[in-house]
């Protein structure tokens, strides 16, 4: 096969908004179209009508967009092979049971949910695998019952012959006994085809070449080669990629941190730290490498490097990912992001302050703290910049300085910064060291007063650094208020 041949498809149902491992599902095909020149498929598998949710097309169709995987053929963009939504293509899939019916190779059922239910209670009570007992095959029904109703049709799975072997990409050679597999429905009674139909018919008319999923399909997957066989199509090649588990090696739930993908978006994770911990979860360069740009990842994806052992989900992990790709992103970007909040509505900011070159003096200040880019991330880094006023919740003092040393040391502080005429980092450092030798005080307590009159908080970016985007007025107007509440406090005591 020359590599352009190659056809791969994500094929989600809209049962649900997509989770991270649907969204790997679809990273991987992805990926391997894109190094192979291939192309990528959005097929929309909607074929159980009961269990559609309202608004998930549009949810998995901008999860894919927000990490920009984009689809050569699909909903929106259309294509030779379409349509791409299942219930679209019922015409196709009926024509593919009348041939199966007039070969033999399957049969209209007349059971009754009861007559299953029962039949699956008496399997049980005699430890027989459960599955239907084929109680119709021979009974030659005919299409519609007496009411006009369509019937339900089944595969007839060929009773005896060789097991039927899955060979997998990932996980080599696995064999399925014929008597494990029932007669399975294809053909439910509302005229729509059940997975397994739609699915192996679907991949053969779009002429899917690798049929990359979860590993959770594989058990379906001897179904699906019977039906290959019995409609005279070639499979393609299968590859299930291995579960993903929370970190307690348990399955994957929200517990985890895990929630639907564009979730993680309204967090503030990035989509391109998102893509890059998502590719790891299942397949890796070398084993050490974790970050890694999107044009390596596509110019190294390969299906070699698919582990078979389940991946493991760590939340831990997703957030350092994020820190690495903020720190990396250009100044103006983040700045853009900060701009979109909504400062606005936030009591107390100075909308004076909500300019262009201020904000960019804020980002290079805080690009190497930000874990998040939300609002409530940016905003708890950056607010004591965009108040005019601090509203004080914290000991002026810090650790081991009492109040009244403290309130003298700030007084020493503002006529320091009155007198010097540059307020630049080269300068403020040496001169608050020089002053605290002469105070006789650690720099830890006299940069810690300073820290907590001038931010409000003890854990902010560097001191000097910050200082100097405060502005010398703003820092001297701050040593005043938070000085008059340490004499208030020293007078009170
Ligand atoms: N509709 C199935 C799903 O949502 C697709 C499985 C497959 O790729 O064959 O996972």
């Amino acid at each position: 096969m020359n590599e352009s041949d190659i056809r791969v498809r994500y094929a989600p149902s809209p049962t649900g908004y997509p989770h991270v491992g649907n969204i790997r599902t679809a990273l991987f095909n992805w990926l391997y179209a894109k190094h192979s020149g291939g192309s990528f498929i959005v097929r929309i598998e909607d074929t159980d009508q009961s269990r559609s949710v309202e608004g998930a097309i549009e949810n998995i169709l901008e999860s894919l967009q927000w990490l920009g995987i984009d689809w050569d053929e699909g909903p929106i963009v259309g294509g030779d092979f379409g349509p791409y939504l299942q219930s679209e293509r019922l015409n196709i899939y009926q024509e593919a049971v009348d041939k199966l019916i007039e070969q033999g190779d399957a049969y209209y059922c007349i059971c009754s949910p009861d007559k299953l239910a029962s039949m699956r209670k008496e399997q049980q009570k005699l430890g027989k695998p459960p599955g239907y007992d084929r109680l119709c095959r021979s009974a030659g029904h005919s299409r519609k019952d007496k009411s006009g109703l369509n019937r339900v049709v089944r595969f007839a799975t060929p009773i005896e012959g060789p097991p039927v072997t899955t060979d997998d990409l990932i996980r080599g050679k696995v064999n399925v006994e014929l008597p494990v597999i029932d007669d399975f429905v294809i053909l439910k009674s509302d005229g729509f085809p059940t997975y397994h139909l739609a699915n192996v018919v679907d991949d053969h008319h779009m002429q899917i070449s690798h049929v990359m999923r979860a590993e959770e399909w594989l058990p379906s997957t001897p179904r699906h080669l019977l039906l290959y066989k019995a409609l005279g199509f070639d499979p393609p090649i299968f590859a299930h990629l291995p579960m993903i588990l929370g970190s307690d090696r348990a399955k994957l739930s929200k517990r985890h941190g895990a929630t639907t993908l564009l979730e993680y978006r309204d967090e503030g994770y990035l989509p391109e730290a998102m893509l890059n911990f998502l590719v790891l979860l299942g397949w890796s360069l070398d084993d050490k490498t974790e970050v890694i740009p999107l044009t390596e990842l596509i110019e190294n994806f390969s299906l070699s490097r698919i582990g078979k052992s389940p991946a493991i989900f760590d939340i831990t992990k997703l957030e350092w990912m994020n820190g690495i790709y903020i720190r990396s992103m250009p100044v103006e970007q983040l700045a853009e992001h900060i701009k979109g909040y909504n400062y606005h509505q936030k009591k107390d900011v100075s909308t004076s302050l909500l300019d262009n070159d201020y904000i960019k003096q804020i980002v290079e200040l805080v690009q190497d703290r930000v874990r998040k880019v939300s609002s409530e991330e940016i905003w708890s880094l950056t607010s004591f910049l965009l108040v005019d006023d601090l509203n004080y919740s914290i000991d002026l003092n810090p650790k081991g300085l009492g109040k009244s040393e403290t309130a003298s040391a700030i007084r020493s502080v503002i006529s320091e910064l009155e007198s010097t005429k540059d307020f630049n980092v080269s300068t403020l450092e040496p001169s608050l060291r020089e002053l605290a030798k002469e105070l006789n005080l650690s720099t830890r307590h006299l940069f810690g007063a300073i820290r907590l009159a001038v931010t409000g908080s003890n854990a902010t970016p560097p001191l000097f650094e910050t200082m100097v985007v405060i502005g010398r007025d703003r820092v001297i107007k701050r040593l005043h208020v938070a000085l008059a509440i340490l004499e208030e406090m020293g007078s009170t005591k």
